[in-house]
């Protein structure tokens, strides 16, 4: 797969969605890949990528970036507290707010720098005790809570459960934000971002698709 076919994919999915070409906004997921597979990526052109890892992100965006130019860089993966502020000095979004002590650590950080990246809430829409995100019934109170500290949230984020069918997480994602006046969807990745699309997804996660395998060795 390349950068090219994603990009055609995602046209396509657009098209038989009925819905407006470029309204949604593929995030290339970098993480663990080595770097001339990144490079060949920023060369054809692509400007927008998702990190799981502050630290990484870290290590390796500052140079690309004064390297290629502006380049918007999005923090898909959980957020430990103690590292928010070199997060919101760095990312330019923040799909992984999940928790009340992170919001008001990031309200705070926010006030403070005078910086704010775009933010999602993840979900957890399969209510899977392992995996981080607000619980689908705690979601209102969670996003009143935010409204409350004066922390703008875009939209809503999940990762469905591993070999489930994600159409109804979508659905239920969907559902969650339109009910809460919300306009930013971040779902979908390699396996299932047309899916995504059809439910709405206004920014898909895709990583092994463009880049190939993820190897955990290096
Ligand atoms: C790694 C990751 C992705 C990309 O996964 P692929 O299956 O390689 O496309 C998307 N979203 C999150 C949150 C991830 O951690």
């Amino acid at each position: 797969m390349s950068l090219a076919e994603i990009t055609a994919r995602v046209r396509a999915a657009e098209q038989a969605a009925g819905r407006a070409e470029g309204s949604v906004t593929l995030i290339a997921v970098s993480k663990v890949q080595p770097l001339d597979r990144v490079e060949a990526v920023l060369q054809a052109g692509h400007r927008i990528f998702g990190e799981n890892y502050v630290q990484e992100a870290a290590g390796k965006w500052p140079d690309l970036r004064a390297r290629f130019g502006a380049v918007a860089v999005h923090m898909i993966g959980p957020l430990q507290t103690n590292k928010a502020k070199v997060a919101v000095d760095l990312f330019d979004a923040i799909h992984t707010v999940d928790r009340p002590s992170l919001a008001e650590k990031l309200a705070r950080l926010v006030q403070e720098r005078g910086r704010c990246p775009e933010l999602f809430v993840q979900v957890n829409t399969g209510e899977e005790p392992q995996k981080a995100g607000v619980m689908p019934g705690d979601v209102d109170a969670f996003l009143a809570t935010c409204a409350a500290m004066d922390l703008p949230i875009q939209g809503l984020m999940c990762i469905p459960p591993e070999g489930e069918d994600s159409t109804p997480h979508f659905a239920a994602l969907a559902g969650m934000a339109a009910r809460n006046g919300l306009s930013g969807l971040s779902m979908g990745m390699s396996g299932d971002f047309e899916t995504a699309i059809a439910a709405g997804a206004t920014h898909i996660r895709v990583g092994s698709a463009i880049f190939g395998a993820r190897s955990y060795a290096v």
